[in-house]
């Protein structure tokens, strides 16, 4: 886990990082740390799945994770209560979508979605400033997809529905299907064409879905240059004339875009949760 403390206006004063152990571990070395200074607020940008319902006492507990010690863990009321301070919560890809409209790929939209194509496929989408899903935090990685007549492992191999999206796409099923790394995977390789075809139906569906005003595209996966423009081309030939978007048609370049904060979107999206607790406005709001 990384720690990071910044003055109000985004200077990072200091950082930790601390292996990921079990919580009786991790947590007195993250919180030592922590307590050499006067806290204002506390952003929490953490891997899940987390309760998140706002009033809920629940509020900040990691839940059904598999990482040993972390199940059930109330995160957020840890660091609360022990630093004395007000806490707010995110999944990791709500926390780097945050990060991203304030200073990265998504400057400038009310609303956007941002994913995260590695080992599995997250994804977050902001809706006119807020983080949407209410019942639970919106999860579009698992969305049903549409084989591809070429593709020798149709059925996936997502471990609850099979041939979903991250199922079908992500890094990990990649690996399995092909028997190498997305690395290795030669630029003329089938692998490609499949892949692309899966995430442009994901792009289409966000698209039919929330109507984004951009949709921001990261992980591993697609660092392969040549994925990005092919995907763009499939959104626009699967979508085709329905609802002529000029977005789509005319500037699909700056539409389908990639993330520009990788490797340090968690610590920034923490940073700017915390921000909006004190503020009270801009893209994070009760
Ligand atoms: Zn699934």
């Amino acid at each position: 886990m990384i720690g990071a403390v910044f003055t109000e206006d985004g200077k990072m004063l200091s950082d930790i990082t601390v292996p990921t152990g079990m919580p009786e571990d991790t947590m007195p070395a993250l919180l030592s740390f922590f307590s050499k200074y006067t806290i204002s607020a506390i952003g929490v940008s953490s891997f899940g799945p987390l309760q998140l319902t706002k009033g809920s006492p629940e509020y900040g507990t990691i839940t059904s994770t598999p990482k040993p010690g972390w199940k059930n863990y109330p995160l957020g009321r840890t660091l609360g209560d022990t630093l004395h301070a007000p806490f707010a919560v995110e999944t990791d890809v709500g926390g780097a979508l945050i990060a991203e409209i304030n200073e990265g790929a998504g400057r400038g939209c009310d609303t956007c979605v941002y994913a995260t194509i590695g080992t599995g496929i997250g994804s977050a989408f902001i809706d006119r400033g807020k983080l949407t899903g209410t019942l639970r935090h919106a999860t579009m990685g698992h969305i049903i997809v549409k084989p591809h007549p070429r593709d020798p492992f149709p059925d996936g191999f997502c471990s609850f529905h099979k041939g979903c999206l991250e199922g079908l796409a992500s890094g990990k099923s990649m690996q399995t299907r092909w028997g190498m790394t997305v690395r290795d995977l030669p630029g003329s390789h089938i692998s490609w064409e499949i892949e692309s075809y899966y995430l442009a139906q994901f792009c289409v569906s966000l698209i039919l879905g929330y109507m984004p005003e951009r949709i921001i595209l990261g992980g591993g996966v697609m660092k392969h240059p040549d994925l990005l423009p092919m995907i763009r081309q499939k959104v626009q030939v699967m979508l085709g004339e329905y609802l002529n978007l000029p977005e789509v048609h005319d500037d699909i370049d700056r539409y389908i875009v990639r993330a520009e904060l990788e490797g340090k979107n968690g610590i920034l999206g923490a940073f700017y949760i915390a921000k909006q607790i004190l503020n009270k406005r801009g893209v994070y709001n009760e």
